[in-house]
């Protein structure tokens, strides 16, 4: 184990855990800065036997991560991102490609998801193609950033109401805007 916290909902979608690796409005944490971390973050995230050696691939890991942080960013905030972002997104997701067969025991026919890749390829793409979803399914509209001070996480919005990513920030934001109110009262008198 490691003596790390990393900002994991365990509440979200994949591609929106990715992105939260990259933490922090202004200075910015990366908590995937190094092949160890990744390990572990891929460990937490989607248990040990499906991470083959993630940490070997730091740089293709980030830039997936920033590539889905890029694009979360831009679809939160009503924006057309870069052409650039939504190839390499594409790339990742061409790089392992998922095709349907078909199955036919006697109870009757069945389709299973196969993969055309293994290892980092299959799991990067895999997080390209649940963010291709993420960006264009029926939840699409409720992928929102935290309103917390000085947060910066992801998350889709189950409830109606929600404006935080966790109890703790909506904790916080009420606090600093009790704060501020008395504040700014204080200083008009
Ligand atoms: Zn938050």
């Amino acid at each position: 184990m490691m003596d790390v916290e990393f900002p994991i909902l365990g509440s979200e979608p994949l591609p929106v855990e990715f992105a939260n690796t990259l933490y922090g409005i202004g200075e910015q944490t990366d908590y995937l800065q190094s092949a160890a971390w990744i390990d572990e973050w891929f460990t937490q995230v989607m248990g040990a036997a499906r991470h083959p050696e993630m940490g070997r691939h730091a740089d293709e890991v980030r830039t997936l991560r920033d590539t889905v942080h890029a694009l979360l960013s831009a679809a939160t905030q009503d924006r057309t991102p870069e052409p650039d972002l939504v190839q390499r997104l594409n790339a990742y997701a061409a790089a392992a490609p998922t095709y349907l067969s078909l199955t036919w025991p006697p109870g009757g026919p069945a389709a299973q998801l196969q993969d055309t890749a293994a290892g980092p390829a299959a799991v990067l793409g895999r997080i390209a193609a649940c963010c291709i979803e993420l960006l264009t399914g029926p939840g699409s509209g409720d992928l929102r950033r935290c309103q917390g001070p000085g947060c910066s996480m992801f998350f889709v919005k189950a409830q109606p109401r929600r404006r935080w990513c966790h109890p703790s920030c909506g904790h916080r934001d009420r606090q600093s805007r009790y704060y501020r109110r008395h504040l700014s009262r204080g200083a008009t008198r």
